[in-house]
């Protein structure tokens, strides 16, 4: 089979994880779980953006030291991965020498190729984004992300030829329309691109914190820059996993950086003479009842919190399916609570404990012809996941469960006896089996847990063709409970 690499953005580490945190991890998560499933070979990444200036800040606010303010910080993702399920297969954290060392000689690949100069630049920078901004970039002069005044701030660093490759990028992304992902994020940037792109700083002038620029130590390689490079520094480039997994099957990000990721990285690979990743997959944020989560609003929703209070499969299935992929969403706790007491509880729940308490008591053989599994458009799931509408599958799956659950009503099992029950259950039972395939991705400690009761073994893709049930059934403890 193929291989699959998909990442998610490296966070900031200045703050605690909020829901967006969890949100993109968990829709990483899924998609690395469906294509090992499909029998490939996925890299997962994720990590940790560290080298950023505030974090020096930060980290004098804390009276620490930055390297053990970093440690402390970076935890606590790496607890958000273990409370979500998170399969990554590697943690990285751009302060690993490993990544500086691989930085660097991508920026010497740069310097080589005649696209790095040193100039004056002048330009309004937020310290919050540690990014410059053009004028045009503002909304009502200010950051649209922190809403705050950019400061105008006058240096000599670095500049990368990004004007050099405007016209090519534009080209392949006008080529390519799979590249980026969904269409309205790819028309923002051909709209960008419409207009002159201007050369863009890469080195800040400073000594105490990030990866040094080579052959002179007076500048550090601008944080955004060289956080970028984590997807390719985290294989080994050029050796090792970089040779089996590049270029990146999907780098999965938020609204708030895809000019970098669409733009600025392609233009950085191609001076670097690296392949471009195959698409860039943009999703949406989340609200809270409705309203943009903010501190001085009081509504930051924490999912360290929330994840002691519900499991984190129901969040899981929540996110995923309340919010339609790629757009905006909202998250709302009583939904949540209908999600868990309806879909999951009332659904799914209930369909797995109908079946194993009937099949606890036949003594019987499971024979018959299974119509129901078949009932389960396996071809649908597999276009809206290769389509990465997550949304879409969840509603299809659960269509199904939807099925099943009539199929008990109709047929009145506990009314049967013999091979008439023996066809029920095989048909009821098997479905199950499909469903801890197909949902797998998206709630895996549920799927765990039916399989247990079902007492058969994990399948892969490749095992949703109907098979009589051959398991030991055995009741357990309910999936879900009401909230
Ligand atoms: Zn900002």
């Amino acid at each position: 089979m193929g291989t699959y690499y998909i990442t998610t953005a490296i966070d900031y580490v200045n703050a605690k994880p909020h829901l967006g945190h969890a949100y993109e991890k968990i829709a990483a998560d899924c998609l690395a779980r469906y294509q090992r499933l499909r029998g490939n070979d996925v890299f997962f990444l994720t990590g940790t953006d560290e080298n950023a200036q505030k974090n020096v800040q930060a980290a004098r606010e804390a009276k620490k030291d930055v390297r053990t303010f970093v440690d402390e910080m970076a935890e606590n993702f790496k607890q958000l991965c273990k409370a979500y399920a998170i399969s990554y297969d590697k943690f990285i954290r751009t302060t690993d020498p490993e990544h500086h060392r691989i930085a660097q000689l991508i920026f010497k690949r740069l310097q080589d190729a005649g696209d790095i100069y040193k100039d004056k630049y002048t330009g309004l920078y937020c310290t919050g984004c540690e990014a410059f901004y053009t004028e045009k970039d503002l909304v009502a002069g200010k950051c649209p992300e922190h809403q705050t005044k950019p400061q105008e701030i006058s240096e000599e660093n670095y500049f990368f030829r990004l004007s050099k490759y405007r016209d090519w990028v534009k080209q392949h992304i006008e080529s390519y329309p799979e590249f980026i992902q969904p269409e309205t994020r790819r028309r923002e940037i051909l709209s960008r691109l419409a207009d002159e792109v201007k050369d863009v700083s890469v080195s800040r002038a400073q000594r105490d914190w990030g990866v040094v620029v080579p052959g002179d130590p007076q500048h550090r390689i601008y944080v955004w820059v060289e956080a970028l490079m984590n997807y390719v520094t985290a294989l080994t480039f050029p050796e090792g996993d970089y040779k089996t997994f590049w270029p990146a099957d999907v780098h999965l990000i938020g609204t708030g950086i895809n000019w970098f990721h669409t733009v600025i990285w392609p233009a950085i690979l191609l001076s670097a003479k690296i392949p471009l990743p195959k698409h860039v997959f943009v999703h949406g944020y989340l609200t809270a009842d409705g309203q943009k989560m903010s501190k001085s609003i009081g509504n930051v929703v924490d999912p360290m919190d929330l994840v002691t209070r519900y499991p984190a499969d129901a969040l899981r299935y929540y996110l995923l399916r309340r919010v339609p992929f790629g757009e905006d969403g909202d998250f709302s706790e009583s939904d949540l609570k209908n999600a868990i007491n309806g879909e999951l509880l009332a659904g799914l729940g209930n369909l797995l404990n109908r079946a194993v308490t009937l099949a606890e008591q036949y003594k019987g053989t499971f024979t018959g012809s299974l119509t129901l599994p078949q009932k389960l458009d396996v071809t649908k799931i597999e276009f809206h996941m290769d389509r990465f509408e997550l949304h879409h599958t969840l509603e299809t799956i659960f269509q199904f469960i939807g099925d099943c659950n009539k199929y008990v009503d109709e047929t009145k099992p506990w009314k049967l006896t013999g091979t008439e029950l023996g066809t029920v259950l095989n048909n009821l039972l098997e479905s199950l089996r499909f469903l801890t395939i197909v949902l797998a991705p998206f709630i895996p400690r549920t799927t765990d847990t039916i399989l247990l009761q079902l007492g058969v073994k994990r399948g892969m893709w490749k095992d949703l063709q109907p098979t009589p049930f051959t398991g030991k059934p055995k009741k357990g403890t309910h999936l879900f409970s009401r909230v």
